[in-house]
């Protein structure tokens, strides 16, 4: 587990974050509805935690951790965060002064590292970027000796700082951007699939050198974005589990891989891979009937109730609300109307 300091407020908080796109069509780009990417979610995160949000590719958490970096404009809501002790500001409402200080504590890494780094730029040059950019060094030399613990904070030779990034492997690449977000120092990382774009077998050394570094630099926080929940399952303090738009279930990672209390995420655990073969062999996927529903024209009552096998009358005509059955000690959010009554399957 993370040094998660519970004592004071959250690093970060948001509250009914909303983004919504115009959904077009034809030559004359008629708006013909609205895509709800993300529709009204609200989590917070400790200082030195990491939550994972997980969800089917469009179900909205990569758009909610570029909202959460104002790398798109949330439609609305509030995202409260704890800068440099100061008062929370909203990084929802801040001018374009604030952000560019706000970008240096909180750094995207992205999912794929042969495009994400400039191919021309060499890894010093890459690395040092935000430095420069940011002032936050005087002169190249002080930029070489900033790279350089860098790459060695990360496992990579030094001496290789002025190759380019087309001599390393993508495992290597990911070390890389890694270096380069960690570069201005900054308090919150949002990684966006940082490890999907990888060989299974480098896969998880990157997980453990982001957990390992969230060990060293004592308070550095973790959103990190996901599809496949066997990714998060060692690597985050909570997890959030995203549909359309939407959390549907949100608690403490043992608890929901243990005892889930929605089907979605009952299916998803059923289909995560299991690094134990036999554990494979004993698990029995649920396969999930149909496709993830149109954010533009999502279904009536619970979204998920065209794919999901416990679904009743009320669950087609009323939306259930995300609400909390856990206790003070251990919140479990989960929004189904039969969460108390279902007894669904977590890993054996
Ligand atoms: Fe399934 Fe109904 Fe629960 Fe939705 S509310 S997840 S349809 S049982």
């Amino acid at each position: 587990m993370s040094d998660i300091d519970n004592s004071s407020r959250p690093l970060v908080e948001v509250r009914d974050l909303r983004k919504y796109f115009e959904a077009t069509h034809g030559l004359l780009r008629k708006v013909v509805g609205t895509v709800k990417a993300v529709d009204g979610v609200s989590f917070s995160i400790q200082q030195g935690e990491t939550l994972a949000l997980v969800g089917e590719s469009g179900c909205g958490k990569t758009t909610t951790g570029r909202c959460l970096i104002r790398a798109v404009d949330p439609s609305a809501g509030s995202i409260r965060y704890s800068f440099d002790n100061a008062d929370p500001i909203d990084i929802a409402t801040v001018d374009k002064h604030q952000l560019r200080e706000l970008r240096r504590s909180i750094r995207l890494m992205f999912q794929d590292p042969y495009s994400s780094l400039n191919p021309r730029m060499t890894v010093f040059q890459i690395i040092s970027e935000p430095l420069l950019i940011n002032k936050l060094v005087q002169n190249q030399s002080e930029a070489r000796d900033r790279v350089q613990s860098l790459l060695q904070m990360v496992h990579l030779n030094p001496n290789k700082m002025d190759r380019y990034p087309h001599a390393f492997s993508g495992g290597q690449r990911q070390r890389i951007a890694i270096a380069r977000a960690l570069a201005p120092k900054p308090r919150f990382l949002i990684a966006d699939e940082p490890v999907s774009a990888l060989d299974v077998s480098v896969q998880a050394q990157v997980l453990n050198l982001l957990k390992d570094l969230q060990h060293e630099l004592r308070g550095l926080t973790y959103l990190f974005v996901a599809h496949n929940l066997s990714v998060v399952k060692y690597q985050s303090d909570r997890v959030a589990i995203m549909y359309v738009g939407k959390i549907v279930e949100l608690t403490v990672t043992e608890e929901l891989f243990l005892t889930p209390k929605h089907p979605y995420t009952e299916a998803l655990i059923s289909a995560a891979p299991d690094p134990e073969p036999r554990a494979v062999r004993r698990k029995k996927r649920i396969v999930l009937a149909g496709e993830v529903a149109n954010p533009a024209d999502p279904p009536s009552g619970c979204y998920f109730h065209p794919r999901c096998r416990y679904a009743k009358d009320v669950c087609r005509t009323t939306e259930p609300p995300l609400r909390d059955i856990g206790t003070a000690q251990q919140p479990h959010q989960v929004a189904c109307h039969f969460a108390e009554e279902l007894t669904l399957r977590g890993i054996e």
